[in-house]
């Protein structure tokens, strides 16, 4: 029976599977997805106080739908051969969606970086929030003044001082003008102090700021994996793709693995909003190749992004310049409902199957620009 395998089980990667499932029908088609972990984490739920919540058992989505998951890290993709390496075992494909992902950046020469907390992975968020939960007046470090380091500054200021630090000199370097005065309206609000085209030089005791966690929130890189799929990958470390999500002829990619194009000055960003859809096309398509079954276009839908700031509210912003759209009380009831949306259907495989058709997430609670 032919067999597609899918790597990685983030939201890449089990939208691929229900992708791949959905194409397959009642056609005799194996479905593996390898993923390391028992659960979907929600990564773009980390920043909050219980991250612990922050997941899904994969087995309550994968299980419904017939998609076998094995439960194993892949260290070897091998093209020539058609299969993979994971716990050293070989596994055999006759197509492969890459969907890795990515992880987090961390300084290798910077002294006391052992001391360094983040919130990329559950592991991680969860162990900032354990050694956070009974200290009193404490003060976090944020390094990284970006997406992400945002989350994380203004959940921490509700319990704490919180000082953020970036060698930018503005804040939201990457996320461009457009939403800026309202993170900095945020940040005044919630008392987060900055200081901004400052580089962290060490983590240590008796640094000069005295801090009970730094949290290391400054970029991120696609998986390894992608190298050994392609000798071409951009800055980001992802794999070219083309509309259809094809790498190579048996081998397609999505979410944060993937340099999909989003139109023609943009490809698309890490972020759950592109991952999603990118997944169940690839997976839809890794399928498909096999059926003989027509493929699909990746065609991304509108660009938005919604930056949870804590007790100050949300912004939600539109566009690649980011306008933003809705702010404060009602940015942050956007925000609530796409980290809703973002859980899956669990336990249905016709919920699953239907939620795996709909590449472009029906979101009538966005605002509209006019
Ligand atoms: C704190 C935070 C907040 C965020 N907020 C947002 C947001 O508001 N909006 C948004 O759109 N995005 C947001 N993101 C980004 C978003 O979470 C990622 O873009 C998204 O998770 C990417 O999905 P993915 O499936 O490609 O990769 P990942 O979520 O990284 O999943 C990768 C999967 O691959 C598995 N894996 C890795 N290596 C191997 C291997 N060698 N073998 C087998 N399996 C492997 C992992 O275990 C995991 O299951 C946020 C991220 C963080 C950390």
């Amino acid at each position: 029976m032919a067999h597609v395998v899918v790597v990685g089980g983030g939201f890449a990667g089990v939208w691929s599977a229900a992708g791949a499932a959905l194409a397959r029908g009642a056609a005799d088609l194996r479905i593996t997805l390898i993923a390391p972990g028992e659960h979907l984490v929600l990564r773009p739920r980390l920043y909050e106080p219980e991250p612990a919540l922050a997941k899904v058992e994969l087995g309550r989505i994968l299980t419904p739908i017939g998609v076998e998951h094995l439960g194993a890290s892949v260290s070897t993709i091998d093209t020539g051969r058609r299969m993979v390496v994971a716990d050293g075992a070989e596994i055999g494909y006759d197509r492969l969606v890459l969907a890795a992902g990515s992880r987090l950046v961390r300084p290798r020469d910077l002294p006391g970086a052992e001391r360094l907390f983040d919130i990329d992975t559950l592991d991680g968020a969860c162990r900032l929030a354990d050694h956070l939960r009974d200290r009193r007046d404490r003060t976090a470090v944020v390094v990284g003044a970006g997406f992400v380091g945002l989350e994380a500054a203004t959940a921490l200021a509700a319990r704490g001082r919180v000082l953020l630090v970036d060698r930018s000199a503005v804040v939201g370097d990457q996320l461009g003008p457009g939403p800026r005065g309202e993170i900095e309206s945020a940040l005044d609000e919630l008392g987060v102090e900055r200081r901004f085209g400052t580089t962290v030089t060490e983590v240590g005791d008796g640094a000069k700021v005295e801090a009970d966690a730094v949290v290391w929130c400054a970029g991120i890189t696609a998986s390894e994996l992608t190298r050994q799929i392609s000798g071409d990958f951009d800055d980001l470390g992802r794999v070219p793709v083309d509309r259809q999500l094809r790498a190579l002829p048996e081998v397609f990619a999505a979410g944060d693995t993937a340099a999909a194009a989003f139109d023609a000055g943009h490809t698309v960003m890490q972020a759950c909003r592109h991952a999603t859809p990118m997944g169940k096309v690839a997976g839809h398509n890794a399928a498909a190749d096999l059926l003989g079954v027509p493929l699909r276009d990746f065609t991304p839908g509108p660009y938005v992004t919604c930056l949870d700031l804590g007790g100050a509210g949300a912004v939600f912003t539109r566009g690649w310049d980011r306008r933003a759209m809705a702010s404060g009380v009602a940015g942050k009831e956007v925000k609530q409902r796409i980290n809703q949306h973002i859980h899956p259907p669990v336990d249905d495989a016709a919920k699953i199957l239907a939620a795996a058709d709909r590449v472009h997430l029906e979101l009538p609670f966005f605002p509209r620009d006019e």
